[in-house]
């Protein structure tokens, strides 16, 4: 049988401390959820609005929610509430609107900004010059913290595409954060690259399959 406490035990033995795990639970039961909530862990990341809303409803009031998903600006509203921090911006207009709703809630949204880093034509994200750009601008938006990048390998088993593709956006994460103090998060690596992810300067990986077994 599938150990989620076990599962969990292990990655965090070998987890550098700096890097924070977000265990995502998309498609998952609250069962499984609370499985791994018992261990102690608390910070959790889902994909899909609905489904996040119906757990966040019912699961315990101290689970630090993370958006992981390609996210519509018109669905940011069910999430706006609760959400401890948005992994999937990738249009300026995605981040207005959620400065807009979090006024709204009166409180303050951590983002991250997605980049796009990966061979394939399929994955969401901004390029470099589209985050130069928002990061300009970003003092506008009082009510939203950018705290860093989130992106995604290409899907392939080769690690050397993988770690080109994660070294160079190390590097650029360095450089903005050299004008940028308040980046501080570079969240890349998931279940078959995470360990190649930390070797490239994560500091937040998330994982699915590994946690809580593969998904239908
Ligand atoms: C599903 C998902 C993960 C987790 O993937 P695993 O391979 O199951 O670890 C991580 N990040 C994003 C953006 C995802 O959609």
């Amino acid at each position: 049988m599938y150990n989620i406490k076990n599962n969990i035990a292990k990655i965090k033995f070998n987890l550098p401390s700096h890097v924070k795990l977000i265990a995502v639970s998309k498609t998952k039961s609250n069962e499984a959820i609370l499985e791994a909530y018992e261990t102690g862990h608390k910070i959790f990341g889902e994909n899909y609005i609905q489904e996040l809303v119906a757990k966040q409803a019912v699961l315990p009031s101290d689970i630090n929610w993370h958006f992981i998903g390609h996210l519509q600006s018109n669905k940011v509203k069910y999430i706006a509430p609760f959400i401890y921090c948005i992994h999937s911006v990738d249009s300026l207009k995605l981040l207005q609107e959620i400065n807009k709703q979090a006024i709204k809630n009166n409180r303050k949204i951590k983002c991250l900004l997605q980049v796009y880093i990966a061979r394939e034509e399929t994955k969401f994200g901004l390029n470099y010059t589209e985050v130069e750009e928002i990061l300009k601008i970003r003092q506008q938006l009082e009510n939203v913290e950018i705290i860093g990048f989130m992106s995604m390998a290409s899907n392939t088993n080769d690690k050397k595409v993988i770690m080109e593709e994660f070294t160079q956006l190390h590097q650029f994460y360095k450089l903005q954060q050299s004008q940028n103090p308040l980046l501080n998060e570079l969240c890349i690596g998931m279940s078959n690259d995470y360990e190649i992810a930390i070797g490239c300067g994560a500091t937040i990986i998330r994982i699915g399959s590994s946690i809580f077994g593969t998904r239908n």
